[in-house]
């Protein structure tokens, strides 16, 4: 078992505290690294070495920081492969998959090629006699980052590249589960030209994370995990002045009218609902077809599908849908769950309880489920399963099938199926949900638009990545110039404005 480092100025750095957390791989439940966890003392000397980087980095031309980005790019493409396979390793997804995740946060560092573009400002020439006005954007400092397992490069990316590219440097908490990944694209980007200490990967528990939280060299907290968890840090964070951004848990919702083609809306449940084995903040949970025949029809299309899914870990190739989840504790859960579901009273039409996988017994998977008639008073429904299980909430029209994605408190993603155009635009502008796919089942937005749910999905004011990520990771200065006139003509002793 091999001891695992933090990546502080630059080099991987022993951990000092004496306190380890194990990091599982999670097809065969054995412990394959010990992490360290950080003490206050830790995160502190990681914020003081980003601190003293940052100025000089700030300084440093827009396009001279777009170009580390660069050939960032390149050498996540060289590196794909390694990446992609310690990612699995730990987290537990296929190959092709992994490297999904690898590629969905490359394209972000993609976005943030462009960044000079979206730092230059806003100018107003004669503002008023004599009087120039600009705004211009700066960076905050030193701003800190805390991830979730399930995206172990495409959050820490979505995070640290724009905050880098506007001249900040980056503090990052990984999660204890899955940090490889992480540190390896930190030593990328170091590789790619950024100076040392600009990006700092401290590995720990709720330790680092509220010292981070508190640290007042800190500006900016940008979370990723669950809403309870979100909801903490989004308070914590911002009673202690930082500039705040917390995305949280999703409970996502198909619609499927009479009307779908119901091969295509099965096909895309399918791999909305189970893959990654549905440890996705967009992965579709609730199938929610209108009328009793689309529902039957639905339901008999799903049971064989699912029933052919082939779970199994990522070392057996592309001939696997999904891995395991994450830990023990997630698939108890997650079987917990299950039994909540069918105790009161879910028909569970197809059942992955007995799922067992020869040779890989002490392996973290759970097997394919499919309930119909949930209610939405039941806890399979209330609470956000984060595994391999799909439910099915009848609808008996349209208004009750968008009543039902209305009430639920996450509004992270939704998708509605319908060949009616109508239909479509009117779920589109009602429905008070972040992201919304028309006959497309995970609808994530490319890097050029913005990322980010609503309700209790997500607690800030700014998305993330695209336009919005430029200006959560910078700050406006307004400046209002005068040039030479007006000044020898006396002092102005009222509030001026522009008549
Ligand atoms: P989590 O909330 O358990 O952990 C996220 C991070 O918070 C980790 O780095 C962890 O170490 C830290 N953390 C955990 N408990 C803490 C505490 N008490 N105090 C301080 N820090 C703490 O989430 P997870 O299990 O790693 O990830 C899965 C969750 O993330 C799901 O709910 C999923 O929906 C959500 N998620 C949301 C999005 C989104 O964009 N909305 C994207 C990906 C994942």
């Amino acid at each position: 078992m091999t001891e695992m480092h933090h990546f502080i100025n630059g080099a991987l750095t022993k951990g000092t505290s004496g306190r380890f957390s194990n990091v599982y791989n999670p097809a065969t439940g054995e412990v394959q690294g010990k992490l360290p966890l950080a003490t206050s003392e830790e995160l502190d000397q990681a914020v003081q070495i980003a601190k003293a980087a940052q100025p000089a980095w700030a300084a440093t031309n827009p396009q001279k920081r777009a170009r580390v980005m660069m050939k960032f790019v390149d050498l996540m493409h060289r590196d794909m492969d390694k990446i992609a396979e310690a990612l699995s390793r730990e987290h537990g997804k296929t190959i092709p998959d992994a490297k999904g995740d690898v590629i969905r946060g490359l394209e972000c560092v993609e976005f943030c090629i462009g960044a000079p573009h979206l730092l230059k400002g806003e100018y107003t020439d004669s503002a008023g006699p004599g009087i120039d006005l600009y705004s211009m954007r700066q960076p905050l400092g030193v701003c800190g980052g805390i991830t979730p397992f399930n995206f172990p490069a495409m959050m820490p990316l979505w995070m640290f590249a724009p905050a880098i590219v506007c001249g900040n440097a980056f503090v990052l908490k990984p999660s204890e589960r899955d940090p490889s990944a992480t540190i390896m694209l930190a030593a990328l980007l170091e590789e790619a030209g950024l100076p040392k200490g600009l990006l700092q990967v401290v590995n720990g528990d709720k330790v680092a994370v509220d010292a981070l939280l508190d640290h007042p060299d800190v500006a900016s907290i940008g979370f990723v995990g669950s809403t309870p968890i979100a909801e903490y840090i989004y308070q914590r964070a911002a009673a202690a002045g930082k500039r705040v951004q917390c995305f949280g848990g999703a409970k996502n919702h198909m619609i499927i009218m009479p009307d779908a083609d119901l091969d295509q809306a099965a096909d895309a449940l399918i791999g909305a609902g189970f893959g990654a084995a549905g440890e996705r903040c967009m992965a579709i949970s609730v199938a929610v077809p209108v009328g009793e025949e689309t529902a039957d029809k639905l339901i008999e299309k799903l049971i064989p599908r699912i029933e052919a899914l082939k779970v199994g870990p990522y070392t057996a190739g592309d001939d696997v849908d999904f891995g395991p989840v994450v830990s023990a504790d997630a698939k108890k859960r997650i079987l917990d769950l299950v039994e909540t579901g069918v105790a009161q009273g879910a028909e569970l039409v197809v059942d992955g309880r007995n799922f067992s996988l020869q040779g890989y017994e002490d392996g973290f998977f759970v097997g394919p489920h499919l309930f119909d008639r949930v209610t939405t008073d039941m806890d399979i429904y209330t609470q956000e399963i984060f595994g391999p299980v799909l439910s099915t909430v009848r609808a008996a029209t349209y208004e009750e099938a968008l009543k039902i994605a209305m009430d639920n408190e996450y509004g992270n993603g939704t998708a509605i199926y319908t060949r009616d155009g109508d239909t479509a635009r009117d779920y589109v502008a009602r429905v008070n949900v972040g992201m919304v796919g028309v006959n497309v089942p995970i609808p994530v937005p490319l890097a050029y638009h913005t990322f980010g749910g609503w309700k209790k999905s997500a607690f800030g004011d700014l998305n993330q990545h695209g336009p919005d990520s430029i200006k959560f990771y910078t700050r406006t200065k307004t400046v209002t110039a005068r040039w030479p006139s007006g000044i020898k003509e006396g002092g102005e002793f009222n509030f001026k404005s522009m008549d």
